[in-house]
């Protein structure tokens, strides 16, 4: 039997392997993207390290790709591949959107209307919850609570207000019928330009995120995951979190070896020969955190540590 006829033969939907990691102290990486390069650099990583991938795209990045062609893609990948290989709608703000990404074959949904009032962002949730799942029964939805703020951009100030409480989660998931839930402990979404400098990092509320853990006893997911301090994610996924997801560092990386890549020679006109650089850049962020939310050195100078 080859890898990937092992791999296809055993159970390993998204909940499979969500499960899995738990009892394992790890975290499903959750990589956003906006184009091939992205895609090609997150499905590298994982080939590399045959750790699964949650790929996610929001709805900006699903309408310049396409959800049903990133859909195809995906999919196409999943098919040739020996690690799973997971698609998630990230970021939906409305019931029409959560039904498209569902019928074109995302195996997640992140349900957000978390800037709505608590009772209103229950009963919208709620409602997405029981479309999708009428469409795909093993699709997993996710829901907001809290305000981390919005957009994976470099930011001039800290975004992000009220973190969640353990009563909310839990009346939350209890109303909505939600897979995972997605709280405020901390986390913002962007990067600071003193974080993209490596100066400052994100800190979390490791304690608060463990009463959440226990009060809605589902599969947590943090958002807003670039610029987090390395030993803050360790912490934060003994303390209950499922997912992570990555954003702004990818773009980070994405921007600084184009325009390097543009430099190198200002005659250059093949864009594989421009872009296979920048594939590679983002690679290695990708490949960095999917290493640490496995338990495994975070980087070369951890590697350098421990020998
Ligand atoms: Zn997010």
């Amino acid at each position: 039997m080859t890898a990937i006829e092992t791999l296809k033969s055993t159970s390993n939907t998204l909940r499979d392997v969500l499960t899995r990691l738990q009892k394992e102290d790890a975290a499903l990486g959750h990589f956003n993207v906006s184009d091939h390069v992205l895609l090609k650099a997150v499905i590298a990583a994982g080939a590399e390290s045959k750790l699964p991938v949650l790929i996610g795209a929001s709805e900006g990045e699903r309408e310049f790709f396409g959800a049903r062609q990133l859909a195809a893609l995906v999919n196409s990948e999943r098919q040739e591949s020996d690690f799973p290989i997971f698609l998630n709608a990230d970021h939906t703000h409305s019931l029409a959107k959560a039904l498209e990404a569902a019928k074109a074959g995302f195996d997640a949904v992140t349900i957000d209307f978390s800037a709505l009032p608590f009772e209103e962002n229950v009963a919208r949730t709620k409602e997405a919850v029981q479309a999708i799942k009428a469409v795909n029964p093993a699709i997993l939805a996710e829901g907001e609570i809290g305000d981390i703020g919005t957009g994976s951009e470099i930011k001039e100030t800290a975004q992000g207000g009220k973190l969640s409480t353990p009563e909310e989660a839990r009346q939350f998931v209890e109303a909505t019928g939600i897979d995972n839930l997605a709280p405020a402990v901390g986390n913002m979404h962007g990067m600071l330009k003193s974080m993209v400098q490596g100066k400052a990092k994100k800190h979390l509320d490791l304690e608060r995120i463990a009463q959440i853990k226990k009060a809605a006893g589902v599969f947590l997911t943090l958002h807003g995951g670039s610029g987090t301090d390395d030993e803050h994610f360790r912490k934060a996924i003994a303390a209950g979190i499922n997912i992570i997801h990555i954003n702004t560092e990818l773009r980070v990386a994405w921007r600084e070896s184009l325009d390097k890549s543009l430099a190198r020679d200002t005659n250059e006109v093949v864009p594989y020969k421009i872009l296979r650089p920048v594939v590679d850049s983002v690679k290695q962020v990708v490949s960095l955190r999917l290493r640490l939310f496995h338990g495994q050195p975070a980087s070369r100078e951890a590697v350098g540590t421990v020998a």
